[in-house]
């Protein structure tokens, strides 16, 4: 049976899954079938008869991990499949910090920060140390950190080193080892991890405990990692620790979509594979499944432009396919307008549906004109990163009381709601507590429970109103032992007021509010369900939190409805659509503003646009807008030099669907004037006639209008058609005020970008963007 599904690899797919044992790395490019070996490797050391727990594969994507698995269900069967651990490096480890954390001194039931716990807690630890929040951004101070992390750098590392410290103080932030000391103490005592400790705390667990490790080591025979040129410095020592023992190592990537440097990714870990493991196997696969030999090529000759890259060669045996289309327009508005125009074309022309169209973008601010856009002709979407649904204001209100119950040290959880909806603890009172909490070591709410013993300067009314928090919180836990994740939820949301409060408000807002909860409500039934389903899980709160903490929005995705995908190019990553909109193709957006300083940042972005060219399977887009609105104001803008960097070949230049108000000046090394007198032609008069065709009906065949660039946008309007749509025709003799006398042999292009060919009797044939020639019909 196996067999049947090996015959569906090419040769060079099967080798690395017929070798059952010993370290190997694939490095393969984009679409060459990466997952698809790995997954079925999986399948065939199973069918060798490795027992599902000792195999360890993992993923970029909680989605990912749960597509693979249900492949491999197709194969060896769905109960076989089930004890395989699958999964992010930071959902697989949380489960295993979560069994051993009493040797870490945590919880079991230790909370899981996310970063806007992360970020609240430094705000006010740096507003209890007395620092300047101007200085030490919150934002700053946790994102430094987290790096200090992903780099196995602990506070008493930091406090060793003082290269760091004076590298902080030189940005004037000479208290941030205090800071970060401060911040890894009060996660401590509230028992949370924030997402960076997932790999940190099993780093400390796998070095610390001998015993923890050869337990590991023993129980993951076999390990699979995907995308594993994003590895980050802790999540490679994590990986090596476990391999070490059996060698039985697999991991697949491509350096040319290393695009995780800024979150401390380090390509070094697939340049160095070969270093670290004895007689590593090396394989390659050359051959791209997934898209046609135009984006194939495109996307090779962008990565050619890369200096630091090993030689890769990708192919392809699809056809041709059309040709990737470059769109202009002169807002950001209506590169929405276009981008929501074509996919309503295409989707009727070719029966397409709605989710087999992706938008990708650099920056989660662009979604907004796509959305507007998408909205008004009724496209379904869904907009995947950005807040996610667990994030929203009501929804985290209700998680945080459920934290509470499952770890009631919870620090931020309890901020949070200790007085929403309102119940009398104020500000001054929260405090206290905080100081009291900080002082005794202990947590805010240990704090709370002996109220009575500790003298706070607080009022009867006040500490009354504590002991009665507390009560609830506790109620709540017998109510959790006894009941499932269901009930206890919808007794907490009546019980704390937190629907009467939202139902109180009455506005649409408050309304719509509540049916999230509901949604919430509908997502806990599944979960519980589902969990009963798999393998006789009890379908426990802490289960769905612990689901709910590592969940990305791109792991929610239940693909049940047919909708347009929205997302960033990071998040794109390993996904392919038939149709991509690869959108704000700009020069400071694309790449991006900040990554202009050094080579190696203009190459990781350059990396993220072949992501981005390589996601798609049959259609490729790039379009770009004149100006846009950023940071609040109208800003001119640039197309991006990636355009430029592809081979014209591939590219075909749609005309502007509303080309209104402006018009083009050449660039230095353009041709198609010959050596016109480039100073008068921004001189030339503004040209009248009908507007342009929709886009559609007149086929653009030049590659050149590629090279033109718009004039800025406060250049004087003119109309958008030209004096000679209507009058020259082939045949007409003309006068050039440099070429002379010609013939007109052809004419191609419509509107602003119609051009002749014209025979000059001297200097041969030239072709002449018309709304520039200054030309006189004889
Ligand atoms: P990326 O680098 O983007 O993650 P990848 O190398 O992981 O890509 P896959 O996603 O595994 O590539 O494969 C790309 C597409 O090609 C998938 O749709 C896959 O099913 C298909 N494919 C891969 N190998 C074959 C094959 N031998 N025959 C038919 N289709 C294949
Ligand atoms: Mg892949």
């Amino acid at each position: 049976m196996m067999q049947k599904y090996i015959s569906q690899l090419n040769e060079a797919q099967q080798q690395p899954v017929l070798q059952k044992d010993g370290p190997m790395i694939i490095i393969a490019g984009a679409g060459s079938g990466k997952t698809r070996v790995l997954t079925m490797r999986i399948a065939y050391l199973m069918g060798l008869g490795v027992d599902a727990f000792n195999i360890l594969a993992l993923t970029f994507t909680n989605k990912a991990a749960r597509e693979m698995k249900k492949r491999i269900a197709d194969i060896v069967g769905t109960n076989e499949a089930k004890n395989l651990w699958m999964g992010t490096f930071h959902s697989v480890f949380a489960r295993i910090l979560r069994s051993e954390a009493d040797k870490l001194g945590f919880p079991s039931n230790f909370t899981i920060y996310d970063t806007q716990d992360s970020v609240r807690l430094i705000s006010s630890i740096i507003k209890e140390m007395q620092l300047d929040k101007d200085v030490y951004k919150p934002k700053q101070v946790l994102s430094r950190i987290s790096s200090y992390k992903n780099s196995l750098i602990t506070v008493k590392a930091y406090l060793n080193n003082p290269e760091l410290q004076e590298q902080d103080a030189m940005s004037k932030k000479p208290r941030l080892g205090e800071v970060y000391a401060n911040y890894v103490d009060r996660c401590f005592k509230a028992g949370a991890m924030d997402f960076d400790d997932l790999l940190l705390k099993t780093n400390e667990l796998l070095n610390r405990f001998p015993d923890v490790l050869a337990k590991y080591q023993d129980r993951f025979r076999y390990i699979m990692v995907d995308e594993y040129q994003d590895t980050n410095h802790s999540q490679y020592l994590i990986v090596r620790a476990l391999s070490d023992r059996f060698q039985n190592i697999c991991v697949v990537g491509d350096d040319a979509q290393s695009i995780y440097a800024f979150r401390g990714a380090n390509i070094n870990n697939i340049l160095n594979f070969q270093k670290d493991y004895d007689n590593v196997q090396t394989y390659r696969l050359e051959q791209n499944y997934r898209s046609t030999k135009n984006i194939v090529e495109a996307a090779n000759s962008i990565i050619d432009k890369n200096k630091t890259k090993l030689d890769k060669i990708v192919w392809t045996a699809n056809d041709f396919g059309p040709k990737i289309k470059v769109h202009r327009s002169v807002t950001d508005g209506e590169e929405g307008r276009f981008v929501a125009g074509e996919i309503f074309e295409q989707k009727m022309r070719n029966q397409m549906l709605n989710g087999q169209f992706a938008i990708l973008y650099r920056t989660n601010a662009q979604s907004r004109s796509m959305e507007d856009a998408l909205r008004k002709r009724d496209i379904p979407y869904r907009i995947y990163g950005g807040l996610s649904f667990y994030q929203r204001k009501e929804i985290k209100d209700v998680l945080c009381y459920l934290r509470l119950v499952i770890n009631p040290k919870d620090e931020e959880a309890l901020i949070r709601v200790i007085n929403y909806p309102a119940r009398g603890i104020g500000d001054t009172t929260v405090e206290k507590l905080t100081v009291a909490a900080n002082h005794y070591k202990r947590s805010i709410f240990e704090v709370m429970e002996h109220i009575d013993k500790i003298d706070l300067k607080l009022n009867s009314g006040t500490k009354a109103k504590l002991q009665d928090f507390v009560t609830m919180i506790k109620s709540f836990q017998v109510i959790n032992e006894n009941q499932d994740a269901f009930y206890l939820t919808d007794h907490v949301t009546k019980k704390t007021g937190l629907v009467q409060e939202l139902k109180k408000d009455g506005t649409p807002e408050g309304i719509a509010r509540i049916e999230n909860i509901e949604v919430l409500m509908g997502g806990i039934k599944d979960f519980i369900e589902g969990q009963k389903e798999i393998d006789g899980a009890r379908g426990a709160l802490s289960e769905f939190m612990e689901d709910v903490a590592l969940a990305t929005d791109l792991d929610n995705d239940t693909g049940d409805d047919d909708r347009v995908a929205l997302m960033t190019i990071h998040l794109a990553k390993g996904l392919e659509f038939p149709y991509v909109f690869v959108v704000g193709m700009e020069e400071d957006l694309f790449p991006s503003a900040m990554s202009l300083n050094t080579r190696s940042e203009l190459e990781e972005e350059r990396r993220l646009f072949y992501v981005a060219l390589t996601r798609a399977e049959h259609q490729a887009y790039l379009t770009y807008a004149q100006s846009r609105y950023r940071w609040g104001k109208l800003t001119d803008s640039e197309p991006s030099r990636f355009i430029e960097e592809i081979k014209e070949e591939y590219l075909e230049y749609i005309n502007p669907s509303d080309a209104g108000g402006y018009r083009y000046k050449p660039m230095m090394d353009i041709d198609i004037f010959g050596d016109i007198d480039k100073s008068k032609l921004r001189l030339a008069k503004p040209v009248t006639g009908t507007p342009p065709k929709k886009y559609g009906d007149e086929p653009v065949s030049s590659a050149n209008i590629r090279k033109l660039k718009p004039v800025s946008n406060n250049a004087p309007s003119n109309s958008n058609s030209n004096l000679f749509d209507n009058k020259l025709t082939i045949g007409n003799v003309v006068v050039h005020e440099r070429f002379g006398k010609g013939e007109v042999i052809n004419l191609e292009g419509v509107g602003a970008d119609k051009k002749a060919e014209i025979r000059f009797d001297v200097g041969g044939i030239k072709k002449l963007l018309l709304r520039f020639a200054k030309l006189d019909v004889i």
